[in-house]
């Protein structure tokens, strides 16, 4: 982490930059992990308007385009002490953050997977090739099978993560291999949903694209799918192999 403050008196001074914002051409708070001079993470509230502190957008998104996404950016950012978040210093602040959030994402995945299931389910009953609705046919059946077993297998595990959770027992290493199967799994159902769609599953008159394309930023953001992977490995080896 290069982002960093340093004391200057009632205020400190903020530099740095942060890439990939959900927001940040219009959020008129930030709240960012930056190290202090004694290089501990500490949580720092930015304002919109604070003088050095600008917020560009990231053009050219093929995926997730319906949200705002740009760069924080702090040049010698005045902020008064007060706006840093007093109870928590290290990584347990952003990764408390982000524990919550990758659970919400798995959840997310697996409603893009069921929407994918449930949109190549209706068509293979609609769509008649060779006398017969596709879902006919084995090859179709075989599919939506798979897609209905690996969905039904996501909601239990991020269930049951969510029951650990409500008792205060949930770990991150959990919260990370739930976030990384639902995003496997609704891939691969998107892929197999679009194909089942044949030539219509590449216009926008259905859903099936549109949620690939936005799983390549779920995949990505909340922890890569290599780094989810890598978490996993740790959790049963107890080797690191980040680095
Ligand atoms: C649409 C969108 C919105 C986002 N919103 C936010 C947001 O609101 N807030 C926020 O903080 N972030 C946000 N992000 C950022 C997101 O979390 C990062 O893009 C993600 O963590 C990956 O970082 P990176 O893009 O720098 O990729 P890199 O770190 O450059 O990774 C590139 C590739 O290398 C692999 N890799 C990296 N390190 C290792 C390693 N040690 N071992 C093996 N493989 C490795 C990665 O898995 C990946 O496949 C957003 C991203 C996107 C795409």
């Amino acid at each position: 982490m290069i982002t960093n403050f340093k004391d200057a008196g009632d205020h400190v001074i903020l530099n740095g930059a942060k890439m990939w914002i959900s927001n940040a051409p219009f959020a008129h708070v930030a709240v960012v992990w930056a190290k202090n001079e004694a290089g501990d993470i500490q949580g720092v509230i930015v304002e919109r308007g604070m003088e050095g502190f600008t917020t560009p957008t990231t053009h050219g998104k093929w995926s997730l385009r319906a949200s705002a996404t740009g760069e924080l950016v702090f040049d010698n950012v005045k902020v008064p002490k007060e706006n840093i978040l007093p109870n928590v210093k290290g990584l347990k602040g952003p990764l408390g953050c982000l524990t919550k959030a990758r659970y919400g994402i798995a959840w997310g995945a697996l409603g893009a997977a069921m929407d994918c299931y449930d949109t190549a389910l209706r068509y293979s009953k609609e769509r008649v090739q060779f006398d017969r609705p596709i879902g006919g046919f084995q090859l179709q059946q075989k599919k939506l099978a798979e897609m209905v077993t690996e969905i039904t297998k996501a909601q239990l595990l991020v269930w049951r993560v969510g029951v650990l959770m409500d008792q205060g027992k949930a770990t991150p290493q959990q919260v990370s291999m739930a976030k990384r199967n639902s995003c496997e799994i609704a891939t691969n159902i998107a892929r197999d949903a679009r194909q089942m769609l044949g030539g219509m599953g590449i216009t926008g008159e259905f859903s099936i694209m549109r949620h690939m394309m936005n799983l390549e930023s779920v995949i990505t953001y909340e922890g890569t799918h290599d780094i989810h992977l890598l978490i996993t490995g740790m959790d049963v080896t107890g080797f690191n192999a980040f680095k």
